[in-house]
């Protein structure tokens, strides 16, 4: 087993679209056999996926500390548990998953009968991203599986441990007849892309979700595109300030320091409950990470040199020069970044144009804190939004009148734990959904299917169109 990590690296390197396209034609194979559409296969699967992320929990949480320095706890609950939950919820429901929907019928078919067959799609790619490399492969495989579809995972270069650990783990605990991985960075992924799938499901930029899509468009491939965005939150003056405030490192900080799709990417409060809010923020950072939190190991560090490059071109532009107001230490040798908080930074900085993924968080100051809404409406569309307020009329027209992937109202973030509610962008954020049952359906075709008996022949129907007919 010494050998196999070098075994990948080969692999990697050899991976072209004759290769890919020799893959997609084994998997159509298995998929034509009809073994991934029974119960008793996705069964095995998903009780496979559950035996591994017990067995090697460890394994998971070192390639994720190797990748992103991410603290136990922290990989515990937001990768391994999520997986093991969507596991243990699909295990459950999955027969009544698959079960045909009965559907009404119209006077034009009676007597008839109809109903909404689920089936799976084919072959579906599933193409995942660094920021928690694990559960972002993992889940949407798990999608795919419950629906019943051979599937090929390409997790992302940039968390290279869990990449190689993701490849090593599926080839031993699932039938690699119809669940693979490919390993690969841009060359590798143009090549799968090159291939027909039935589906391709992807999580990333926006930049990147435009590649994907035209790819798929060439064969007609559906896609779910789970993307990024800038992520506000609106801070109203009446909220309970020390739960806001830690909600919001939460939020931020403690979710992958910022390296998360749905964390806080921006703060809109009233120009009066800033410095209010910038010292409950402070407090907050040093409850959870201490004075200095450059030594804190409860947070992670920037994924790559790219990425702290990319941040610290962010903070160090010189329209947000001297807004810092909390942190703005970094450490190029360990790639760390503090959190740290900037005040009414113009908008027209890269800070307020591009989505920050890192820990810096600027606080922009409006005059009413319903003119938050304009600012957000003047942007393209976040994956979520987040308003703390005890005002009911503000929550409703919020909901009313922001667009967004997701929301939460005072808290950030926990939507995603919410296996009930659909998980994905909408406009620049993405298209599609996950989680649940979502995650099914998402992987599904909803065949719509009519049941007539030969009885109840209305001749009417028929030509010729006699007068007498007409008359009817
Ligand atoms: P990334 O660079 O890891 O890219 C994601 C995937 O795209 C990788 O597998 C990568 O190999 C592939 N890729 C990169 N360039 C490509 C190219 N030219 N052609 C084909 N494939 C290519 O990740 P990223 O894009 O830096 O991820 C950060 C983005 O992901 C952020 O915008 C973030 O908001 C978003 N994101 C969204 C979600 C979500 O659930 N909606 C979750 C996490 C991250």
């Amino acid at each position: 087993s010494a050998k196999l990590p070098v075994m990948m690296e080969e692999r990697k390197k050899t991976f072209d679209a004759n290769e890919a396209a020799l893959l997609v034609k084994e998997l159509n194979e298995s998929f034509r056999t009809g073994k991934t559409k029974s119960y008793e296969w996705r069964v095995s699967q998903l009780k496979s996926i559950e035996k591994m992320v017990v067995e090697r929990e460890k394994d998971i949480c070192e390639a994720l500390y190797k990748d992103l320095s991410k603290p136990e706890l922290e990989a515990f609950v937001s990768e391994i548990a999520m997986v093991k939950s969507s596991c243990k919820e699909a295990l459950k429901e999955l027969k009544q998953w698959m079960k045909p929907e009965k559907a009404k019928t119209s006077m034009e078919t009676y007597p008839s009968s109809a109903e909404i067959v689920s089936e799976p799609l084919g072959t579906v790619l599933v193409i995942s991203t660094w920021n928690y490399p694990f559960a972002l492969s993992v889940k949407p495989v798990i999608g795919a599986i419950t629906a019943g579809n051979a599937t090929v995972l390409k997790p992302s270069e940039i968390a290279p441990a869990t990449s190689s650990l993701l490849s090593k783990l599926f080839e031993e605990y699932l039938d690699r007849s119809a669940v693979r991985v490919v390993e690969g960075d841009v060359p590798q992924t143009t090549a799968l892309l090159e291939q027909k799938w039935d589906k391709i499901f992807y999580t990333g930029s926006p930049r990147v979700g435009r590649i994907i899509m035209t790819a798929a468009a060439k064969h007609l491939t559906p896609v779910v595109l789970e993307l990024g965005g800038k992520c506000p939150a609106v801070i109203d003056s009446d909220v309970d300030l020390q739960v806001t405030a830690r909600r919001i490192v939460a939020g931020k900080w403690q979710a992958n320091n910022g390296q998360a799709c749905i964390s806080v990417d921006y703060i809109i409060t009233t120009k009066d409950f800033a410095p209010k809010l910038i010292d409950a923020l402070r407090k907050g950072i040093e409850e959870c990470f201490g004075t200095d939190p450059m030594e804190s190991k409860d947070i992670s560090r920037i994924v790559s040199s790219n990425h702290f490059s990319r941040l610290l071109s962010l903070m160090d532009e010189y329209k947000v020069y001297n807004k810092i107001v909390v942190g703005g230490q970094r450490n190029q040798k360990e790639l760390k970044i503090a959190p740290t908080i900037f005040l009414d930074v113009p908008g027209d900085s890269k800070l307020m144009q591009e989505e920050i993924f890192g820990p810096l968080l600027p606080i922009i100051t409006v005059g009413n804190v319903k003119d938050s809404i304009d600012l957000i409406n003047s942007k393209t569309k976040p994956l979520a939004a987040y308003l703390f307020t005890n005002n009911d009329m503000l929550k409703n027209y919020f909901v009313q009148s922001v667009s967004s992937g997701g929301m939460v109202i005072n808290d950030t973030v926990l939507h995603v734990t919410v296996s009930s509610l659909p998980f994905g962008g909408v406009g620049e954020s993405g298209m599609g959904s996950y989680h649940g049952k979502f995650s099914f359906d998402a992987f599904s075709h909803k065949k719509a299917v009519l049941y007539r008996s030969f009885s109840g022949d209305a001749t009417v129907r028929y030509p010729p169109y006699t007068p007498e007919k007409q008359k009817l």
